[in-house]
């Protein structure tokens, strides 16, 4: 085929920078976006946000892309990883063979598992394929398998949509089905098939029901199977983890569901295999499901790709098991979306004052009275009632509000009364929000008959815990969430080391920089990176394109280096003291944005501590120093 034109690659890392080189910025994006060319650059409509005038710029001689709107940004093969939303080394591969270059030899490894993939891929298709026909099948078993699925109001057409399926009573008919056509290394490593006791194989699955589970690209990657009888000692197996599988970042439905997740802003989180079935085959088409597992960061992150609002519906079971899983699961998402801004904590239709706040994530709760979970709901009351619940579902803070509420009539002696009360807090210290906060505070002190003082001196408390505990530990690490302010300035002074035609060294630019004047995690890390790459190479454009490579499964990392590369341009054509100049000052700027923060902190910890003479003794010396360190200065 190729063999007169490959190039030979001696490694992963040359491979990139070969197709880095091959690929031009405005070609890439022209595949996916019209752009029009102004001044030095071109412009067009953002595709990773819903953009109504042309918010992304692309540079072709930076080479970057970057939206002004949504923040996103990075190099041309990000781009194209981004926008397929695939895997990195997937879209690399691809354009090797489009480029006609070789992989290197020591690639062959990660080639081998790349057809190690993809013949697992095949055999639990055709397993699928299998099972679905057993399902028809005129034994005894199938039929009982039939029979559950009828009774579950599964029609026909759902059964084929979904390929539901049976795995006979017996102990080898899909090996002996598949084994002519895949080693048993392969069906071993897809969990289709397990050793048995005296050495040889056997299936996983026997005389249960097969819910086939595809990712979201609607390739077979496991099996949920659940046993006939309700007695059975497992009323759920499910593949173990793979290659091909891994449980917490496949959400069950998900290829049928990802289309309509983007066209309605919102998804909605379901627990059993069941439940998203009769959802979606009812209508409720953006239902998926975190089968067989708590809800994961990676779930968050996958759904967060879909829905631009992040509007996530969770639609548990309605009893305690079901409440804590809303618990845990609204916890996850709060923590993988915090570094975004806040939860929705208000309806607005409820309140006028509220300015339009940017929401990490609104989460919401389905949980209608009749029913014990969807499935059962839906079964009953149909598709568009469950609709109409979803559309009319409380935010999650009014749900564990009045979920706790609900009970006020059973708490009778002061004990009780207090540890409501502390429940109530316990939710409400989490709106930051301080007048939503207070509207909260009024309903709730009406409904339990406390009074409305009594709760805000509670949350004041719970809240000044909160922030002491917070600034102790700030304080106490050189490595902190910086404010914006800081991190502009701090983003400022590290593009320094990507201007292009700088007029001074890497090594140069270190002696200049203090120790610790860099103090974002974040910029930590690219701060290091720099310091690793610029050993080996000295030059702004390979480091660059370095960098991104490197960063290229982080996406807040490569939008970081976009906007430093941005940053960079103030910096060019100087020439080297003006240069040296504008770092010096850039510097300065930062230690007394440093300074100010210090001092406001200590100034605020002695304001808290001032019931613990030493202490405040202590605090008050540390402020001295500190002021007098900075009129020294
Ligand atoms: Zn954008």
């Amino acid at each position: 085929m190729y063999y007169l034109v490959m190039v030979q690659v001696s490694s992963f890392e040359e491979l990139i920078s070969l197709i880095k080189d091959r690929l031009d910025i405005v070609d890439v994006v022209s595949q996916f976006v019209a752009l029009k060319k102004s001044g030095a650059n071109y412009w067009g409509l953002c595709p990773f946000h819903g953009d109504k005038k042309p918010s992304m710029s692309v540079s072709p001689s930076k080479g970057i892309y970057k939206c002004f709107s949504c923040g996103a940004g990075g190099d041309a093969l990000n781009f194209l990883v981004k926008i397929q939303n695939r895997e990195y080394k997937d879209v690399i591969f691809e354009l090797a063979d489009k480029f006609g270059f070789e992989l290197p030899k020591k690639f062959h490894a990660v080639n081998e598992n790349k057809n190690i993939k993809k013949d697992m891929l095949l055999a639990c298709k055709r397993a699928a394929e299998f099972y679905h026909e057993e399902l028809f099948s005129s034994g005894s078993d199938a039929k009982a398998g039939m029979e559950l699925l009828i009774k579950r109001d599964i029609s026909h057409d759902i059964i084929t949509a979904y390929n539901l399926g049976f795995a006979p009573n017996k102990y080898d008919s899909l090996y002996k089905n598949l084994k002519k056509d895949f080693s048993d290394e392969i069906l071993e490593k897809a969990g289709l098939i397990i050793k048995s006791n005296n050495g040889g194989y056997i299936d996983r699955f026997r005389n249960r029901v097969i819910i086939p589970i595809r990712n979201e690209n609607g390739e077979y990657v496991a099996f949920g199977a659940r046993a006939i009888k309700d007695g059975e000692a497992a009323k759920y197996l499910n593949s173990s983890e793979s290659l091909i599988y891994n449980k917490s970042r496949i959400l069950f439905g998900m290829d049928t569901a990802k289309d309509y997740i983007k066209e309605q802003d919102g998804v909605i989180i379901m627990e059993g295999y069941f439940d998203v079935i009769s959802a979606q085959s009812h209508g409720v088409r953006n239902a998926v499901g975190s089968c067989g597992t708590a809800l994961t960061p990676e779930h968050v992150k996958l759904i967060s790709r879909y829905t631009k609002s992040r509007r996530i519906y969770l639609s548990f079971d309605t009893d305690k098991a079901g409440i804590n899983a809303t618990k845990r699961g609204s916890a996850v998402i709060k923590e993988t979306l915090s570094a975004i801004g806040n939860v929705k904590q208000f309806d607005e239709s409820h309140i006028s004052s509220v300015s339009d706040d940017k929401y990490a994530c609104e989460i919401r709760v389905v949980s209608p009275p009749q029913g014990k979970d969807p499935d059962e709901f839906i079964r009953n009351m149909g598709g568009d009632a469950y609709l109409e619940y979803a559309k009319n579902a409380p935010l999650l803070i009014d749900f564990l509000l009045n979920n706790t509420l609900k009970n006020k009539n059973e708490a009778k002696t002061p004990q009780e009364k207090a540890e409501l009360v502390s429940q109530i807090i316990d939710i409400l210290k989490d709106v930051n929000n301080k007048i939503i906060q207070t509207e909260y505070v009024k309903m709730v002190s009406g409904i339990i008959d406390v009074d409305e003082k009594a709760l805000i001196k509670e949350l004041a408390k719970a809240g000044a815990d909160n922030d002491y505990h917070f600034r102790v530990q700030d304080s106490n690490r050189n490595v902190t969430n910086s404010s914006q302010l800081e991190i502009k300035a701090q983003k400022n002074l590290l593009s320094v080391f990507l201007t292009i035609d700088s007029p001074l060294s890497y090594m140069r630019l270190n002696e200049l920089l203090p120790e610790n004047i860099i103090r974002d995690e974040k910029l930590i890390i690219v701060k290091n990176t720099i310091d690793k790459i610029s050993c080996t190479i000295n030059n702004v454009r390979e480091l660059t394109k370095e960098l991104y490579t490197q960063f290229i499964e982080d996406d807040s990392l490569t939008q970081i280096l976009t906007d430093l590369i941005g940053y960079s341009e103030a910096f060019s054509g100087l020439s080297a003291d003006e240069f040296e100049r504008a770092v010096r000052e850039n510097i300065s700027r930062l230690n007394r944005l440093y300074q100010e923060k210090e001092k406001k902190e200590l100034q605020l910890m002695y304001k808290q501590v001032n019931d613990d003479e030493i202490q405040a003794l202590k605090m008050q010396m540390q402020l001295r120093d500190k002021l007098k360190l900075r009129t020294g200065d």
